[in-house]
């Protein structure tokens, strides 16, 4: 089943919005089955607009509308689209009630332009809008399908997941659905993880294995092609024991939207831990990214940036004669800040890190060289070094992630 994607708005065309939809949009229909072939920009005209339709009509199945079904002048991809299909527009009215509604609360006056939110394409199915006003239509001829979705991606989404995705999978043909299975890994480059499963990455049929890269780390995304769910997981399953022999060692966790902070962050409250941070080369950034995941403050209680060698002193109480000696970016300096930051915190696990982010060297240590101390709830100290490469950022990222990858215990 091919399909093709519209955005329509002369904001995406001017580069002022992102279009973000097509991606979205993309990857779940990939997800669904569907062969995305086209994406397709095109700005608030009617002309040109009907010119996409004609040429999407020729090459793909399903083609997916987004944008230009609000109250204004501009938007006007319903009009075009009935046109189009040579279609008649009729008011659906359990969308007009809810327009009439939500004025009714706002104490505004309703007038034609809010009216035409609730027209809807004769012959065609009504998608009701969970959270805006402007209902959408999925049109089937008996050579295409037109789905027709809101601009706004808070729309959109739920439009598309709730209201779309039933009648798309009705539309494919059984035995045809794909279903994926994304594996994250991290500690391991993609070009060795590559080469490790080279013998299954070239001998895949069904699934399919697809890697690509993140910064500081690696997703496999395995895709099976089955008439069910149950079938789908049987193949996967399968290969996934495969992979697990092979690079088990590094594999952290599943899922497009997972990461490597959540899987710490839930390690910690398996075990019931706290965790304070000090950060040096870092300056934060282990503990904002913390911050944000939802309920966090079940495991992490605080911690310092200490960015000078004075801020190291003062506050962490690090010693003189260490710095003298050892310097800022040293082992015995990152254990003694993860040591007495468990200490003043009173967290199970307190974690450091120190190191050199650029872009020159300091203490005639190299850009890149950074150590990591945990201090652990049993009085020890872990410590390790690393020398990352590539620019300040990717360094400090590089240190984040190996930091936040010592406490998965
Ligand atoms: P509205 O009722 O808000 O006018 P609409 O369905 O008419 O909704 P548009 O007018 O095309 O949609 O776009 C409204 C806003 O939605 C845009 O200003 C933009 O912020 C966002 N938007 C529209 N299309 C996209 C897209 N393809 N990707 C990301 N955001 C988009
Ligand atoms: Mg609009």
């Amino acid at each position: 089943m091919r399909a093709e994607i519209i955005a329509v708005g002369t904001e995406l065309l001017m580069g002022q919005v992102v279009n973000t939809n097509a991606t979205f949009l993309s990857e779940q229909l990939t997800g669904l089955g569907y062969q995305i072939y086209f994406q397709t920009v095109v700005g608030d005209n009617r002309e040109r607009l009907n010119d996409c339709l004609s040429l999407a009509t020729e090459r793909s199945d399903l083609i997916v509308l987004t944008g230009g079904l609000g109250p204004t002048e501009d938007d006007l991809t319903r009009e075009t689209l009935a046109h189009f299909l040579d279609a008649e527009l009729a008011i659906d009215q359990a969308g007009l009630e809810k327009i009439i509604q939500h004025f009714t609360i706002q104490g505004r006056e309703l007038t034609d332009n809010n009216r035409k939110q609730a027209l809807s394409l004769v012959g065609g199915q009504t998608l009701t809008n969970p959270t805006g006003l402007a209902v959408g239509d999925f049109y089937q001829t008996p050579s295409n399908a037109y789905l027709l979705l809101p601009g706004p991606p808070s729309e959109m989404k739920p439009m598309f997941l709730q209201e779309a995705v039933p009648l798309l999978q009705d539309r494919l043909p059984q035995n045809n659905q794909l279903f994926s299975r994304v594996m994250r890994f991290f500690g391991i480059g993609e070009s060795q993880l590559v080469t490790v499963l080279a013998d299954e990455i070239s001998g895949q049929t069904n699934p399919t294995i697809a890697p690509y890269a993140a910064p500081n780390e690696v997703r496999l995304r395995l895709t099976a092609q089955a008439r069910n769910n149950l079938a789908a997981n049987q193949l996967l399953d399968s290969l996934e024991k495969r992979i697990m022999a092979l690079v088990g060692d590094y594999f952290y966790g599943y899922g497009e939207e997972n990461s490597l902070v959540k899987e710490t962050v839930q390690a910690l409250k398996d075990s019931h831990a706290t965790l304070a941070v000090a950060e040096s080369l870092t300056a934060g950034l282990v503990q904002s990214t913390l911050g944000q995941l939802p309920g966090v403050s079940e495991v992490f209680v605080g911690g310092f940036v200490t960015y000078s060698n004075e801020m190291k002193q003062q506050l962490l109480g690090v010693e003189e004669a260490t710095l003298a000696k050892h310097g800022a970016v040293s082992r015995e300096c990152a254990k003694e800040m993860a040591v007495n930051t468990r200490r003043l915190t009173g967290a199970d696990y307190a974690l450091s890190l120190t190191g050199v982010a650029g872009p020159s060297e300091v203490e005639g240590k190299a850009v890149g060289t950074t150590w990591i101390a945990l201090a652990k709830p049993d009085g020890t100290v872990q410590t390790q070094a690393y020398r990352f490469t590539r620019d300040r950022t990717y360094i400090q990222h590089s240190a984040m992630m190996n930091g936040l990858n010592s406490l998965r215990i």
